[in-house]
């Protein structure tokens, strides 16, 4: 591992791995990576395992080519292209999250999409796209994100947005920071499960794009709160 990299991020960066399992978003699969503080053509992630036991010696940097440039024979996860493409199409992302998290999959495979029901949730705007991996290598794939190739397709359908649903296996959230990105995974979850519940009651009022932006906007000066109960929570 590069000696300059702030160690601190690489404490968060395995708290978070702890934190998302330990409030339902990731299980014994899924992924959260950082990009180096001090390059940006690098970024940090497991080896391929399961996110609740990694420790700071299961962390790999690899390159945004996706290949892992401290190997010492370990392996990250198939799936690391989907980090990887992001971090080179979206210079403002510094934390990428990839999981199954269960709420969020009815609303990849219906015509209803995700959208943000509460204040918690501004984060998701005015779309929330789905990628389609079909559009990309046809209808015999095991919808995983094999290579750069299929990475790219998935950033070019994220755009500009924080949250994005890949149809029949789970989304991805991106922030300006691991707390940003962890924020955002748990209360996507926590959308899901609100907007699911609501529409059985009947027609249901969003927030507007303007109230997207200015929530999303308050609930960023505090990421740091919800930040350190997780952390406790998930170290108990
Ligand atoms: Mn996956």
């Amino acid at each position: 591992m590069p000696s300059t990299v702030n160690p601190s991020l690489i404490d968060d960066l395995v708290v978070a791995n702890h934190i998302l399992v330990n409030e339902g978003v990731l299980d014994g699969f899924g992924h959260i990576s950082v990009r180096h503080d001090k390059d940006p053509n690098l970024f940090f992630i497991a080896r391929s395992m399961a996110p609740a036991l990694v420790t700071h010696d299961d962390i790999l940097c690899c390159n945004l080519e996706g290949e892992v440039i401290d190997q010492l024979g370990r392996h990250s996860y198939v799936e690391r292209f989907i980090h990887s493409e992001i971090f080179k199409l979206r210079a403002d992302i510094h934390s990428v999250i990839h999981s199954h998290s269960p709420a969020i999959i009815p609303f990849g495979v219906t015509a209803q999409r995700l959208r943000p029901i509460c204040h918690m949730s501004g984060f998701l705007g005015s779309s929330t796209p789905v990628y389609e991996i079909r559009d990309s290598i046809g209808e015999s794939s095991d919808l995983l994100i094999r290579s750069q190739a299929l990475g790219h397709d998935l950033a070019k359908v994220l755009g500009p947005n924080a949250v994005a649903l890949l149809r029949g296996h789970g989304n991805v959230c991106v922030g300006e920071s691991i707390k940003q990105s962890v924020f955002r995974a748990i209360y996507t979850e926590n959308n899901a499960k609100l907007q699911l519940q609501s529409q059985n009651l009947g027609e249901i009022t969003y927030l507007t794009p303007e109230e997207s932006v200015a929530t999303s906007k308050m609930n960023d000066q505090h990421l740091d709160r919800p930040w350190q109960m997780w952390k406790r929570r998930a170290q108990n």
